[in-house]
């Protein structure tokens, strides 16, 4: 196990597609190795999420994980989650605002739309199928981390530039109502 770079915002790791990943290589002691490592990098940036783009492999495969993380202190809880080849379809065309932040795009926070309802369809790290719902904030997580292995940026979905702000000024300015917006989001959908 090892703490990964995190790739930035302008390297190309970044834009790339990630490929899938086959039953073969996943059951390598090497790549399990790798999924340990960007847990480690995930906890390690207080994360709520990384994807293999960002430490620079385009594999298909994200972790996520939120108990009590200083960075997102709003967030729903998301037990550890390990997602390798993840498809996702919106189960509504309902859509909720989101306030993104990534470990990739230093400082800079921006209001993203996202799926309020997804169906996750993956394998789990062992190669076990996952087939799941997700809802609330939790799916905007999902979301997030999916767009990083189709090469996207959450700065590609913010549709008002003007709602991008350093995350000193989120705290100063918006915090208090995003976190009101959340709550009704986990009081509506449960998460
Ligand atoms: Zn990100």
């Amino acid at each position: 196990m090892a703490i990964l770079k995190v790739a930035q915002i302008g390297h190309p790791i970044l834009r790339q597609k990630a490929r899938p990943v086959t039953r073969d290589e996943l059951h390598t002691h090497a790549f399990q190795s790798f999924i340990d490592s960007m847990i480690e990098t995930m906890h390690d940036a207080n994360g709520a999420g990384l994807a293999a783009n960002q430490v620079h492999e385009a594999v298909q495969v994200c972790v996520m994980e939120v108990s009590d993380n200083p960075r997102y202190p709003y967030k729903p809880k998301i037990p550890l989650t390990i997602l390798v080849n993840p498809v996702l379809t919106p189960l509504s065309e309902t859509k909720f605002e989101n306030y993104e932040g990534c470990l990739s795009v230093p400082d800079l926070r921006g209001v993203v739309r996202r799926h309020v309802e997804l169906r996750v369809q993956a394998w789990d790290r062992h190669g076990n199928p996952i087939d799941a719902e997700v809802r609330g904030i939790t799916a905007g997580t999902y979301q997030h981390e999916c767009d990083h292995l189709a090469g996207a940026l959450f700065i590609d979905r913010v549709e008002d530039p003007r709602t991008l702000c350093t995350w000193k000024e989120f705290a100063r300015q918006h915090e208090a109502r995003f976190r009101e917006h959340v709550k009704e989001i986990v009081e509506h959908y449960g998460s």
